[in-house]
């Protein structure tokens, strides 16, 4: 299963194109072209939020009257519409692009040239294989072009690709192809260490993995340069 020529458009680094190889593996071939860009059909967006939210609750309740639940129970009543709102307006409110933050740019006019990192930036995802949460930190890097980016707005471009049904090796590239878009420039690193939820609360119940996953892109591919990220975030962080 190597079939990394059809990657060569992507600018995925060596140790990128590996993940997603574990990634291909898993998931099965037809799913190369779209590994990167989250799946979505071209009609995504004909229904409006509102309308999103009534389908959705209809369906949950759907799904907690088969699991033999009381719905006329006062705790319970309201939990469809709940989640259906939560879904659409807060956990996979980035599924949809006129979510997305809006980004300013600002002269480097400090002409400060090394690296900037924005380390522990918290984020919660959800696994799109159980729909269980994915949480951990990320620590996103870059080296000016002669424009920098409100640090904030690091913060809220991590959210935006988290709020989507994901997988973590995605996640890492969606960001960092972003931010080597928005900023012009190749030098972007993004590292993600995160806990899944259906590791650690089914499945195997392992609580004590997490899981780190890389995007090096122009300067950060060189090796003192990676290292002085590394040195920075130390992953012994507390998570
Ligand atoms: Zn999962």
């Amino acid at each position: 299963m190597k079939q990394n020529g059809t990657l060569l458009n992507t600018p995925l680094n060596k140790d990128m194109i590996e993940l997603s190889d574990l990634h291909i593996d898993e998931m099965g071939d037809n799913h190369i072209a779209t590994s990167v860009d989250t799946p979505m059909r071209a009609d995504a967006f004909d229904l409006s939020d509102d309308e999103k939210v009534a389908a959705i609750e209809k369906h949950f309740k759907a799904i907690m009257d088969v699991l033999g639940l009381d719905l006329t129970d006062d705790s319970l009543k309201g939990t469809p519409r709940r989640v259906a709102k939560m879904y659409v307006k807060e956990i996979f409110s980035g599924l949809n692009p006129a979510n997305k933050p809006a980004i300013a740019l600002f002269e480097n006019k400090y002409k400060y040239n090394e690296m900037l990192v924005e380390k522990n930036i918290s984020f919660y995802s959800n696994c799109e294989h159980h729909f269980v949460p994915i949480y951990g930190k990320a620590h996103v890097a870059y080296i000016s072009n002669g424009k920098v980016i409100g640090l904030s707005k690091l913060n809220r471009l991590v959210e935006f690709y988290a709020k989507r049904p994901q997988v973590q090796e995605r996640l890492t590239v969606q960001i960092g192809r972003d931010l080597q878009a928005i900023l012009d420039t190749e030098d972007v690193a993004v590292i993600i260490d995160a806990k899944h939820l259906c590791v650690a609360s089914r499945g195997v119940e392992d609580d004590t993995s997490s899981t780190v996953t890389s995007y090096y892109g122009g300067k950060f591919k060189e090796e003192a340069t990676r290292n002085e990220l590394l040195r920075y975030i130390d992953l012994k962080t507390d998570m």
